[in-house]
């Protein structure tokens, strides 16, 4: 990347709630249904209809407000957003856009400057000749979707590389799914990332002309799409050149971006108070219990995992995934004297990769319980077994279910504790390896490895490894 320049970003993400109904009328929402059978005279903008806020779409919103940290507002309004294409039938969209119910909050390193709550377009359906209409290109228009429920939620142009994005994004949908408001799944398109991308000289406040990245559907497409678009600015301003005020897609097969429109100006969409409607004043119980009804949230989760010793890394992964915090948590509740670092270690590290191995075992079906792997940490940590022979009782028992003490009896895994028995091994060893024995006395340590793998491989495995290093430092007098 170019020193002398730095990329600015900014997010818009659309939160579909999982509502019951939709955001106006009493219309079913529900994914995947033949198109048009959830529609009414409402979410079809027949002329007279009257559009009722969804209660519970407020409270969902307020929980992601409280979520977020920012200020819910006492009073909050809707507005009109007008607009005319086929996904929008009434030609405007009901939207908060003067007074959003939330503002001003904070996630991680990034500032929320505010959250709002809107109703979803409906989907059009592009075909190509070969598509439902045959032989014809047609657009077609689903209406299940018009009338969702969405939180959109605008950041501060706070962040500064793909690779933060994601990782911002990937806590950001973390947080929204521990609420349970929303399912976030960005292929299904309940969770929808727009990035607002410019750059600038390294130091200076001025923004630059941002462009706007639509609409892509995981956070790792979004890293590289907004990679594509750093680089494709800088060397556009580094040549001297203007940045175009536009949309783009990222196409992240080719790796391409392509233009879909020039950006509309704000004013094209004619705001004007939504009068069918008036305005949100949630009473000062819904406040509560958006506020109380918080879960413990991941940020605050890593932030206590890492107390506890766990490593960086490993706080991260469990608190992102409720499923895994939950496995560890498990495994901590099975046996209080496991070291939480080493349990961490453990269930994201070797347990991840055997479930990985295993055909991709999803940790829900997956047939070690925690407390089966708890028992495996013990042997290991009190030496019953080597780590080596872990992993392999591991294997056995993400493969069978089987408990660990009896795949250690089946394989004949415990550890030789009988240090007679493993003396006579690492004597043996140094016998049948004189030169690597001769270098380590001529002061070359770092040969020591040879012997230790010579052990291991006599011991199958079943030596503790700090034991054989101290018995073959004795026997070479090192
Ligand atoms: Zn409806």
């Amino acid at each position: 990347m170019n020193a002398e320049y730095e990329a600015v970003i900014g997010l818009e993400i659309h939160v579909q709630l999982s509502t019951k109904t939709k955001m106006f009328c009493g219309c079913e929402l529900s994914f995947g249904d033949d198109p048009n059978v959830h529609t009414c005279p409402v979410c079809l903008a027949l002329p007279g209809v009257l559009p009722v806020p969804n209660e519970q779409a407020v409270r969902y919103a307020l929980q992601i407000g409280a979520a977020l940290g920012c200020e819910l507002s006492p009073v909050s309004t809707f507005d009109r957003k007008n607009y005319f294409y086929p996904d929008n039938p009434k030609a405007y969209q009901i939207t908060q856009a003067a007074n959003p119910f939330a503002v001003n909050g904070q996630l991680g390193e990034v500032r929320i400057h505010h959250a709002h709550l809107e109703e979803d377009a409906a989907k059009t359906i592009h075909t190509g000749g070969g598509g439902r209409i045959s032989g014809s290109d047609a657009s077609l228009v689903d209406f299940n979707r018009g009338g969702t429920p969405l939180v959109e939620i605008v950041t501060e142009p706070d962040l500064r590389s793909g690779a933060q994005v994601r990782e911002w994004g990937q806590l950001l949908r973390a947080t929204i799914k521990q609420l349970g408001v929303s399912d976030v799944n960005m292929e299904e398109g309940s969770l929808r990332c727009d990035a607002n991308i410019s750059v600038r000289p390294a130091g200076s406040e001025t923004l630059g002309t941002k462009t706007e990245l639509k609409n892509m559907n995981s956070f790792r497409f979004i890293e590289r799409g907004i990679e594509a678009e750093i680089a494709r600015q800088m060397e556009i301003v580094s040549a001297g050149g203007q940045v175009v005020q536009e949309t783009l897609h990222f196409d992240p097969g080719t790796g391409e971006l392509h233009s879909l429109r020039s950006k509309e100006e704000a004013h094209d969409y004619r705001y004007l108070p939504e009068p069918d409607l008036v305005p949100v004043v949630p009473t000062q119980a819904m406040f509560d219990a958006a506020k109380n009804s918080l879960p413990e949230l991941p940020a605050a989760r890593a932030a206590r995992y890492k107390e506890l010793g766990v490593s960086e890394q490993a706080a991260l992964l469990l608190s992102f995934e409720t499923d895994w915090a939950g496995y560890f948590e498990g495994v901590m509740a099975a046996d209080a004297s496991i070291d939480p670092r080493v349990a961490a270690n453990w269930v994201t590290g070797e347990f991840a990769a055997e479930l990985r191995k295993q055909d991709d075992q999803p940790l829900t079906e997956a047939k070690v319980t925690p407390a089966g792997l708890a028992t495996l940490i013990s042997l290991v940590a009190d030496r019953k077994i080597s780590h080596g022979a872990g992993k392999t009782v591991l294997e056995e028992m993400v493969a069978s279910g089987a408990e660990p003490v009896t795949v250690v009896a089946e394989k004949g895994l415990e550890q030789i504790s009988d240090s007679g028995e493993l003396e006579k091994i690492v004597i043996q060893a140094i016998e049948d390896n004189p030169k690597p024995a001769e270098q380590i006395r001529a002061g070359n340590e770092k040969a020591i490895g040879a012997l230790v793998g010579a052990v291991m491989k006599a011991t199958q495995g079943r030596a503790d490894g700090g034991e054989v290093n101290r018995l073959l430092r004795q026997h070479l007098g090192i």
